[in-house]
């Protein structure tokens, strides 16, 4: 029997109202890690309301208190760092040097929210003789952050730090696929000094998704996840009049060009596809080569090849998702598309109930086909053949997406163009996974986000407080006039 995780609710952990629950397997082996309730409206209703009651004395608790609890947050996830790898490594299926940058990404966003007594500093500015106008950045209310399964700890440290820092209570809601390392954040958030109630964690599946898109209690919501689910929950909640930022799918374009330095580019190009078994939204899934690459494309196989499943390459999520990677490099190669590197019926010795997908390198792919427009969210890389940069970005500009997209080149004039004619929100140059990394945002753009602003580094202030505005006078002998 399974232990069945509790949620988080006022400082405990408590058994969901609902019998309904999930199992969690490890990707790695199959393994029966855990069961996860599927939480109703009435664990959505006891979080709210001890997120409710937490709020006035948390909101009123000085900036500069509240982040002491994320320098000691900080400190626990570095005394932790490996315990909490190994956990994400787990549910995940990513390896564990995977697991250790994912939890030392956590550190850095806690870093950041440290910092927020620094950066959020209202203005003040007198505005005619004697009259001053101030503002401030005042925390929402209870918000709600609701993520997916490719990052079990990163994803959620996007919402956690800042938003509380800056003044609010929240609801998580994780991935019902990955919901452990949450728990663990739990704790360490709790023996960081969080008082009880600012930070509750409701377990389960669209059910508590669209609960909290209806909720009247909570004033936002962050989401993370798929394009399809991010439209509905942006919807949804939006409809409801709640603040809304969705962040969804991604297909990110690598633009490779003849006078690429090959070594450097095939190493960031197989890096960008496999990292996370290409389980990433910054994941590269396209590469449009311009001209004569073929002597970068075999340096891609030969780092491809060197990628040993169950070594350094974890699992991807589940025999669901291995099998429709699977199938969309069937498909490509009945359409014509030529397989480079296969990854497809492998098997890592001693972890056959695991769920691998080696990496896979698929040339001679048309922009019609499946694997040139929809997300794989598998170690497989799709390259197209033009001739020209324009019709590189012509390829890039047709995605319905916007996440990311990188050029490799040693032209600073191509590297530009790409910059400003790319339609992403994040570009790399000479880089496989341009990820901001802090005080910079993440955010991409077209279909990949739905929302004002971006989740992460100093566009987060903007999300998770609103402005007040004061006008003063205490001297009399300013006067009236029409505005004061
Ligand atoms: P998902 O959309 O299936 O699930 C995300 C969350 O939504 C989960 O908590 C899940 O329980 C919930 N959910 C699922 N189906 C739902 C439904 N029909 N109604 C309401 N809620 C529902 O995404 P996933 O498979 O967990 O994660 C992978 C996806 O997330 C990929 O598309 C990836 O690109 C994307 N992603 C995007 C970013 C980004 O920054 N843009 C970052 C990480 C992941």
């Amino acid at each position: 029997m399974a232990t069945r995780i509790g949620n988080f609710i006022n400082g405990s952990f408590v058994d969901s109202a609902s019998s309904r629950g999930l199992p969690v397997i490890s990707p790695i082996d199959g393994s029966l890690l855990a069961e996860v309730p599927c939480s109703s409206v009435a664990d959505l209703n006891a979080a709210v309301q001890a997120a409710t009651a937490a709020f006035p004395k948390w909101s009123k608790t000085p900036i500069k208190e509240r982040v002491q609890v994320f320098f000691r947050y900080k400190a626990f996830l570095e005394r932790d760092l490996q315990k909490l790898a190994l956990l994400v490594s787990q549910e995940n299926g990513k390896t564990i040097g995977e697991g250790i940058a994912e939890i030392e990404k956590c550190i850095e966003l806690t870093e950041f929210a440290t910092s927020l007594p620094q950066l959020v500093t209202g203005e003040v500015l007198e505005v005619s003789k004697g009259v001053e106008c101030r503002t401030e950045h005042v925390p929402l209310g209870v918000v709600a952050s609701i993520v997916p399964f490719n990052f079990p700890a990163m994803v959620p440290n996007w919402t956690i730090p800042n938003a509380l820092a800056l003044g609010n209570c929240m609801i998580i809601k994780p991935s019902e696929k990955v919901p452990l390392s949450l728990t663990i954040i739990a704790n360490l958030l709790k023996e960081a000094g969080l008082p009880d109630g600012v930070f509750n964690i409701v377990n389960g599946d669209s059910e508590i998704v669209e609960a909290i898109c209806d909720h009247p209690g909570i004033e936002a919501v962050s989401f993370v996840g798929s394009t399809k689910v991010a439209k509905l929950v942006y919807q949804r909640s939006t409809q409801n009049l709640k603040r809304c930022l969705a962040l969804g799918g991604a297909k990110n374009h690598l633009l490779v060009l003849p006078d690429a330095k090959p070594d450097m580019t095939a190493q960031n190009v197989a890096a960008s596809m496999s990292g996370c078994a290409g389980q990433r939204c910054m994941a590269a899934s396209a590469m449009v080569g311009v001209g004569d690459v073929d002597h970068i494309i075999d340096k891609i196989c030969e780092e491809a090849r060197r990628i040993v499943p169950g070594k350094n390459l974890g699992a991807v999520i589940n025999k669901e998702s291995k099998d429709r990677i699977e199938r969309y490099i069937t498909e490509a190669e009945q359409q014509g598309a030529k397989i480079l590197v296969d990854g497809r019926n492998t098997h890592v010795a001693g972890k056959e109930n695991g769920t691998y997908v080696g990496p896979t390198v698929i040339d001679h792919v048309k922009p019609g086909m499946a694997v040139a427009t929809e997300e794989i969210f598998g170690p497989v890389i799709s390259i197209m053949r033009v001739d020209t940069l324009d019709q590189a970005l012509a390829i890039e500009n047709a995605s319905p997406y916007g996440n990311a997209a990188s050029v490799f080149t040693q032209s600073g004039g191509a590297a530009r163009y790409v910059i400003e004619k790319a339609s992403a929100g994040m570009v790399g140059v000479n880089v496989g996974v341009p990820v901001p990394r802090e005080p910079f945002s993440f955010g991409g753009w077209n279909d990949s986000k739905f929302g004002v602003g971006d989740i992460t580094g100093k566009s987060s202030i903007e999300f998770w407080t609103q402005l007040r505005k004061s006008t003063v006078k205490w001297n009399p002998e300013a006067g009236v006039n029409w505005m004061s």
